[in-house]
């Protein structure tokens, strides 16, 4: 038996239709959300996201700036450059793509972003905030991980999750908020023994590693819902997620795939916290 497919670009699709007419509704209000995105250097991969997220901005209405600085770029003026973002009006948002030059103290940087602009949710406060179940931004991917199960239909509570990987990125705020959906969250790492024994027992596996399909079919439980995280470029090129799609696929539940699956669902939750942000600053519900 083959399982159903969860289809990231279409669900992404559906809520950019969401984000389009809610950000109409707000540019009706005089309020035009407004995302700053934040360069520094020339790494490959960061100009590609860069680039998509200046891209879905333009289709959804969102005003956005990139700022390029070279990689010689100092801390100092790195920090000035989110300082003036923090206090300009039109900007709701602002992303510092990461990974930043090897010179640069990245967490000095995601510190000096204005909480309430902080649409990556890296922000400690943000983290904290998630912790304790507050209203905060809340980190893209791991949420896009949260609303790509509840739109496969899938009910979160009460189910056994497990979570490879431990990252501050992904694997630790995804545990936090499949606990929040009341799912009993179990998170496994590189240094968990007999991991096979707990990842057979998850009716939800959410997977995030980075190892190329590291999970073949000896990892799920039969009909286990599937979220593969992990993007990996092979030696061929291709893109790879880090569970063995076409083994797994055979016996699990709901799977998403790589590409099309957990990536679409980053940006559109970008945009989302972008649109959130400039409704909070607006006092819009
Ligand atoms: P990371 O910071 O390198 O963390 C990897 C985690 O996986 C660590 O907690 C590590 O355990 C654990 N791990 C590594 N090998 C393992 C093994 N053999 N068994 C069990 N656990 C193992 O990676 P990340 O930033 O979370 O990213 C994970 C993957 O998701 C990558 O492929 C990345 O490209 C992808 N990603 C995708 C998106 C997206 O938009 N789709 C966004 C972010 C990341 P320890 O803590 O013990 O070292």
């Amino acid at each position: 038996m083959t399982a159903t497919l969860i289809d990231g670009k279409a669900i992404s699709a559906s809520i950019r239709e969401q984000i389009q007419s809610e950000v109409e509704r707000l540019i009706g209000q005089g309020v035009r959300p407004g995302l700053a995105v934040v360069l520094v250097g020339e790494d490959p991969g960061s100009k590609v996201y860069v680039g998509s997220k200046e891209r879905s901005c333009k289709e959804l209405g969102i005003y956005s700036e990139v700022h390029r600085l070279p990689a010689s770029a100092s801390q100092e003026e790195l920090l000035a450059l989110v300082d003036r973002l923090n206090r300009q009006d039109n900007i709701h948002g602002i992303l510092v793509q990461l990974p930043l030059p090897g010179h640069m103290n990245e967490k000095a940087v995601i510190d000096a972003i204005a909480v309430e602009k902080d649409v990556d949710g890296f922000h400690p406060i943000n983290v904290g905030n998630l912790m304790i179940g507050d209203d905060s931004l809340l980190p893209c991917t791991p949420a896009g991980v949260i609303e790509m199960i509840k739109r496969t239909g899938v009910d979160i509570a009460g189910k056994h999750a497990v979570v490879i990987g431990r990252s501050n990125i992904v694997g630790k705020p995804v545990s936090m908020l499949l606990q929040r959906e009341n799912a009993t969250v179990t998170m496994c790492h590189s240094k968990t023994a007999n991991m096979r024994e707990l990842t057979r027992q998850a009716d939800i596996l959410v997977v995030a590693i980075g190892r190329a399909k590291f999970v073949d079919r000896s990892y799920v439980k039969p009909g286990a819902v599937v979220i593969d995280v992990g993007m990996n470029r092979l030696e061929n090129g291709k893109l790879a997620g880090d569970v063995d799609f076409e083994d797994v696929k055979e016996i699990s539940g709901p799977i998403t795939p790589v590409p099309g699956g957990v990536g679409p669902m980053t940006i559109v939750m970008l945009m989302q916290n972008t649109l959130i942000a400039a409704k909070r600053a607006h006092g819009i519900e």
